[in-house]
């Protein structure tokens, strides 16, 4: 199992491909497979798990993050700075009971006084999961549940260490996400009180495979904004495909995958320029409860672009009737139910809104993060 899921980190490269790096210095030891390899070896990274035994658990994987980071800081003479950030917070997810977090960023700060504040986030999650989200016990290796995404942070810092932007980057490996991406609203609160704006935070989550996928490119996800048009996560995406080109990156016009989070949402949640990459296919099969139907856009909508989301779809609904649809990902279409009178009339569609996930042991006196509505008229490309 474990090589199996080693075997798909191939993406890794395609993600590296999209931007001209800098050659990476001879002293710093590891590549994207021996990261990977080594948070695996910590057996499970479970965010409830042990933050101090060395060989096994959260704080292994901590320690591994560390290590490869502050190789890079030692190469980089030290303008790269490693700061391990402890915190004390509480979810439905920690049983409502205030537990210790760690979080592990490397600062380039800027070099242009008038830029240095505003500060550009790569990130990835370094804590794991098996099946059940509050087993902590259970081996739960997350290579590419994020290993790889961590991976990449600990990369593109080591690319990018050399050669200074005007503004200040920010390297993160968060803690906390499988328990309510509370790392990543750690991180927005920490650079917050630091002083700095954010100016893009892209989190790299499940980079590590294709899943057999003839489609290769990269998948980013980007809400729009409140006024349900644009954002600027959404024209980030833009810049990222208009750089990495349309072979390399899938533009999907949602905040993530169906019914799925991710650490970009608290940013974009506070109105920053956030996005998530994320391999082109996951396996979930995708399941709805309806009939085989998908109807085409209505005459005289404007077409999709190339490259982008595809127009919404329409699904007219039958009681009880359960269908799969094969070879679709429910990730990268957008779905909505109909009613049909005898008569043949039709309903106004109800977009789809995924259920909302609890955690066993949940605490209701906590309110439920509310799902977010689809907002269709928004994802149609203009
Ligand atoms: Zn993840």
């Amino acid at each position: 199992m474990r090589n199996k899921w080693l075997a798909r980190l191939g993406l890794l490269a395609l993600l590296a491909g999209g931007f001209p790096a800098p050659p990476a210095a001879a002293s710093l030891p590891g590549d994207a497979r021996t990261i990977v390899e080594a948070l695996v070896a910590c057996g499970t990274r479970h965010s409830l798990s042990s933050w101090t035994n060395t060989k096994r658990g959260i704080g292994c994987g901590r320690d591994v993050v560390v290590r490869h980071l502050e190789a890079v800081e030692k190469d980089s003479g030290k303008r790269m700075r490693v700061v391990i950030d402890r915190f004390e917070t509480r979810a439905p997810r920690t049983r409502n009971v205030p537990v210790p977090m760690e979080n592990v960023y490397a600062i380039l700060p800027g070099t242009d006084p008038a830029r240095e504040r505003t500060a550009f986030v790569v990130s990835g999650h370094y804590d794991s999961m098996p099946s059940d989200v509050m087993d902590a016990v259970t081996d739960a290796p997350g290579a590419d549940d994020d290993a790889s995404g961590t991976a990449v942070s600990i990369l593109a810092a080591r690319a990018l260490a050399p050669k200074p932007a005007r503004a200040t980057l920010v390297f993160a490996a968060v803690a906390g996400e499988e328990q309510g991406l509370l790392g990543a609203k750690r991180l927005l609160e920490w650079l917050t009180k630091q002083g700095y704006t954010v100016g893009g935070m892209i989190t790299c989550d499940i980079v590590g495979a294709t899943n057999g996928s003839p489609d290769r490119r990269v998948r980013v996800f980007s809400e729009g904004g409140p006024d349900g048009i644009d954002s600027p996560g959404r024209q980030m995406a833009r810049l990222g495909e208009e750089i990495a080109g349309k072979d390399k990156v899938r533009l999907v016009f949602r905040l993530d995958r169906f019914g799925r989070g991710g650490d970009h949402r608290p940013f974009v949640e506070a109105g920053l320029p956030a996005v998530r990459f994320t391999e082109p296919l996951e396996t979930t099969e995708a399941r709805w409860s309806v009939a085989k139907t998908v109807e085409t856009p209505p005459a005289g909508a404007p077409a999709a672009a190339p490259g982008a989301a595809p127009f919404p779809s329409s699904l007219s609904l039958e009681e009880t009737l359960s269908s799969v649809l094969l070879g679709t990902s429910t990730d990268n279409h957008y779905f909505a139910a109909r009613s049909v009178g005898k008569n043949g009339k039709k309903s106004i569609a109800v977009p789809a809104v995924a259920a909302v996930r609890r955690p066993p042991g949940y605490v209701a006196s906590e309110a439920p993060r509310p799902a977010t509505p689809p907002t269709p008229a928004a994802t149609v490309p203009k």
